[in-house]
């Protein structure tokens, strides 16, 4: 079944500026933003402004300009957040919960950048 997307989802509305949000980060394509209850010190939703449900939706169907400015957005974020392991960061998690099974509560494409603790292993 496609993704349907619906226009009064949390992000969509941040998106249009009716709910407040804390950017980390904007770009043409992309919105970064701190999330409302962090699960740890560092907890940043990267989410593309174009109406997008899952990531495969978006990678199979976005523009070439949207996914670059996303994923480059991403390295922008783990940058300014002083996590990248290869640049003397301690490391972060990336998690981009889809669908039912993914449990995935908010319906506009989100990736978690989680970091500034220890994770535990990946799936509990
Ligand atoms: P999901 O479970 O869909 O992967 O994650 C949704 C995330 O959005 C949750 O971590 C939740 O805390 C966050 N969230 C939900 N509503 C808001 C909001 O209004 N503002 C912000 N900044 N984050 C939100």
């Amino acid at each position: 079944m496609p993704n349907t997307y619906d226009p009064q989802n949390i992000f969509a509305r941040i998106l249009r500026g009716e709910i407040p949000n804390n950017t980390v980060l904007e770009t043409e394509h992309t919105l970064a933003f701190r999330d409302i209850a962090p699960q740890a010190p560092d907890h940043v939703l990267v989410i593309p402004k174009g109406a997008y449900v899952t990531y495969d939706e978006f990678a199979l169907n976005a523009s070439d300009a949207e996914v670059v400015d996303f994923t480059r957005a991403v390295g922008e974020v783990c940058k300014m957040l002083g996590v990248q392991p290869g640049e003397g960061g301690a490391g972060y998690r990336m998690i981009a919960n889809s669908g039912e099974n993914g449990v995935q509560e908010v319906p506009h494409l989100h990736v978690h950048i989680v970091g500034g603790r220890h994770l535990g292993k990946m799936l509990g």
